[in-house]
């Protein structure tokens, strides 16, 4: 008897995602469209301005 089992853990389903990128190429800054009510919205971390992209990121069930 295995008391200790552990399930592997499922992989996480990723899609294409749309995403706000900075443009700032010193700047790690991006965020989920989904998650951003503007239409131009600027980095929360350094303020610059954004453009959009797509990468492959989990799927949030919500
Ligand atoms: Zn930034």
């Amino acid at each position: 008897m295995a008391f200790f089992s552990r399930q592997a853990a499922e992989p996480v389903p990723e899609a294409e995602t749309n995403v706000w990128s900075c443009d700032n190429e010193e700047c790690a800054g991006w965020m989920r469209q989904d998650f951003s009510f503007s239409s131009a919205p600027e980095c929360p971390l350094c303020h610059s301005s954004m453009r959009q992209e797509t990468r492959m990121l989990p799927v949030i069930h919500m």
